[in-house]
């Protein structure tokens, strides 16, 4: 399907009618929702399907079409031109929909006739920030091509990149200025990292950090040779200099370009969260990436945590889990995380914390069918003990990604929890103590050397804290409600730490009743000072959620606001001291509704969204 030239005659007004004539004929133009935030997607396997708008009146579809393709081509070549096969894939259920400011085309993206993923892009002309408004209204517009949504099971196919090739090409002979991805689709789904699209080999990844070094000399640019020879992909893109300013201009196809200087420079600001790629001729220069999640967060969990059944009635149950992924779907918050799979490790990494013996008689309650262990509170099924090290598991492949670099920091979200599991002591819910467990492989594992372990559930860290007490290595800070109101009635100030530990246990008790603001005045002023002494290597978190106002479990009256709070302060703090490092775990919360909406919280803090 040839694409008119850049100043060829655009298609006539009888031609763009016939072409939307046969669409509307095969059912393959309706109208839609405008805000893509209110579009509602159906479930199942296929092409996101939309709330469905009456379709625009002709004179509408004319000068939309007109507005955004400048009728360089006709709707049936275009949807064609669209979902033209590459390899094996090909396009199914694909539509052109109208909302009011923007076309849609959706579809479903097929592998040898087999459903295997689906693709949403938006296209409108908007105003150009540059000329301003006099210039919008005056009809010169920035045409922008936004990919809403890319999903594709068969990742590393090579088809992305072959897609995006070609789009590539078709938007720009279109007359496109711009194109853009959201974050879930360059940083989070690593899947655009590794095929990328800005380039089709290896080969080419040299030739353009050459480019890029280049440009950043002749600008001037603050950016270290240190920072492009790190630089490998789109991912590191993303990752470099998330605040720079950088100097464009562009050129008289209105294209950014490094080079001419026919119309002033220009800064694009890069906040938090932007990234930039050069991108080849006549594109040359700065691609804007618009990213919206700054930070790469994994997240752990898997099915089997669930295999741990408590008796009826117990608050620590599978259903938590189960409301904390509803709610993490729910927020949407899937698209942009990095999930990862725990497993089950090796005894000898559980031995590091607790005692062969502990863990054999564990085993055999579990298994064995005693119904609890050690205390009342702790009820076992036969699929406890598997589902303790899977969670033990998963703090340590939190821990693997985090300081592999796949992730910045990972959520766990594990049961059952862990930190009031001692080196031979199950209480509390608590059989193995999972962070305990991730910071000992870590050191041992992965050479770090001082870890930070930071505990803000409602109860006492009492686990951890007999764990690491004479340990001057791994510093335990714990956050409270005071002992003499709460289980389990240890971590009183005057409890620091023995022997070589001295000053390394840091227990901050709350009194019941206390709310946000206290608490982050104390946290700034106690916990931070402390973490800024230490130098972690690695923070862990034993995030328990058990002291919201809406849990029942204890009488505190945070909100998730003091969450975001310490998750804010904690990522500033492993930026200063250990590359962002930070493996946060669950440990408490029992409320349905305050349970995942403080987790939702803490997640988007850990990837540096407001
Ligand atoms: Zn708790």
């Amino acid at each position: 399907m040839p694409i008119p030239e850049e100043n060829a005659v655009p298609r006539s007004r009888a031609e763009i009618v016939r072409g939307f004539d046969r669409l509307i004929a095969d059912g393959k133009v309706h109208g839609a929702e405008l805000n893509p935030s209110i579009i509602k997607k159906s479930g199942g396997g296929g092409g996101a399907s939309f709330l469905a708008a009456p379709l625009p009146p002709r004179r509408t579809l004319l000068s939309r079409w007109e507005e955004v393709f400048r009728n360089r081509i006709a709707p049936d070549e275009f949807l064609e031109a669209l979902s033209g096969r590459i390899q094996e894939y090909g396009h199914g259920d694909n539509f052109l929909l109208f909302g009011p400011d923007r076309v849609i085309y959706d579809t479903q993206i097929l592998h040898s006739g087999m459903p295997a993923g689906n693709m949403t892009l938006n296209f409108r002309a908007e105003r150009d920030e540059r000329l301003g408004w006099k210039a919008y209204l005056a009809g010169r517009r920035l045409r922008v091509v936004h990919i809403e949504q890319i999903r594709l099971r068969e990742r590393s196919s090579g088809y992305a990149s072959a897609l995006f090739h070609r789009y590539e090409k078709l938007f720009r002979d279109l007359g496109f200025h711009r194109f853009r991805l959201k974050a879930s689709l360059s940083v989070g789904k690593y899947y655009w990292a590794k095929e990328g699209f800005d380039c089709s080999d290896k080969a080419d990844i040299g030739r353009m950090r050459e480019e890029l070094r280049t440009l950043v000399r002749s600008l001037g640019l603050p950016v270290s040779d240190e920072e492009l020879d790190r630089l490998n992909h789109a991912y590191d893109f993303a990752m470099f200099r998330r605040d720079l300013k950088v100097p464009t201009r562009r050129g008289s196809e209105g294209y950014y370009s490094p080079a001419g200087k026919e119309v002033p420079g220009e800064e694009i600001s890069l906040p938090l969260g932007k990234a930039f790629l050069l991108c080849g001729q006549p594109w040359d220069g700065h691609k804007v990436i618009y990213t919206d999640t700054p930070r790469r967060t994994g997240f752990v969990y898997s099915e089997g945590h669930l295999s741990h059944e408590v008796r009826r009635g117990h608050k620590e149950n599978g259903n938590r889990l189960v409301w904390l992924m509803k709610g993490v779907y729910r927020e949407e918050l899937h698209q942009s995380l990095v999930f990862l799979e725990p497993y089950v490790p090796g005894l000898e990494h559980i031995h590091r914390v607790h005692s062969p013996s502990y863990v054999e008689a564990f085993r055999r309650a579990a298994e064995g069918g005693a119904g609890t262990f050690a205390t009342r509170d702790c009820s076992v099924s036969a699929g406890s003990y598997r589902a303790a090290l899977l969670a033990a598991g998963g703090v340590m492949a939190g821990i693997d990604a985090v300081m592999n670099g796949r992730v910045e920091n990972a959520f766990c979200a594990v049961r059952p929890p862990g930190h009031h599991a001692g080196k031979a002591s199950a209480t509390g819910f608590c059989f193995l103590n999972n962070v305990a467990v991730g910071a000992a492989y870590a050191r041992a594992v992965h050479g770090v050397e001082r870890v930070f372990i930071l505990d803000w559930d409602a109860h006492h860290g009492n686990g951890t804290q007999e764990i690491f007490e004479d340990d001057p290595m791994v510093f335990f800070c714990s956050i409270h409600e005071h002992p003499s109101f709460c289980f389990p009635g240890t971590g009183r100030r005057t409890e620091t730490g023995r022997g070589e530990g001295e000053g390394y246990t840091l227990n901050l008790p709350l009194h019941p009743g206390t709310g946000d603001r206290e608490l982050a005045e104390m946290f700034d002023a106690e916990v931070v000072p402390a973490l800024e002494r230490f130098r972690p290597d690695l923070i862990l978190v034993s995030a328990g959620f058990d002291a919201h106002r809406a849990d029942p479990i204890a009488e505190l009256e945070l909100t998730e606001a003091s969450y975001v709070h310490m998750t804010g302060r904690l990522c500033e703090l492993a930026e200063k001291h250990c590359r962002g490092r930070i493996v946060s775990v669950l440990e408490g919360g029992y409320d349905r509704a305050s349970l995942p909406c403080s987790a939702a919280a803490h997640l988007r803090a850990l990837q540096g969204r407001s």
